[in-house]
């Protein structure tokens, strides 16, 4: 008679496990389609930043060196030479998780929540 009730719980913990690890995979998933999604959209954004630049320097006479200038002032903006727009350090709370994001970011980059402060030409002097 035990071994009936061991059988049964045994078979609801497989299931438990078997239903966990269709949601991993399911998340796992998500994730390559999403990453997949950030490459194309990164290679875009890319060639689009190097078609402006070509164009630029062809209507404009300004050359790499002025462009490098530009990128070192626009990086200083938030007081550290990072290679980002924002220092993280100077962004705010999420409001869902309280990880810091910054300023610029359209979504909070732990967990997705909507940045309500974000501020696209906060940088931009304007
Ligand atoms: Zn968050």
């Amino acid at each position: 008679m035990i071994d009936i009730f061991f059988e049964i719980f045994q078979q609801g913990q497989i299931s438990k496990v078997a239903t966990q690890a269709k949601h991993a995979s399911d998340r796992s998933l998500d994730s390559k389609y999403t990453l997949k999604d950030l490459e194309q959209r990164h290679e875009q954004l890319k060639l689009v930043t190097l078609a402006m630049w070509q164009m630029l320097k062809a209507h404009t006479g300004l050359t790499d060196n002025d462009l490098k200038k530009f990128i070192k002032e626009v990086d200083l903006s938030d007081g550290e030479l990072d290679n980002r727009v924002d220092h993280v350090e100077s962004g705010e709370k999420c409001s869902s998780c309280t990880h810091k994001i910054p300023v610029n970011s359209i979504r909070c980059l732990y967990c997705g929540a909507a940045n309500g402060n974000h501020e696209i030409l906060s940088r931009t002097g304007s």
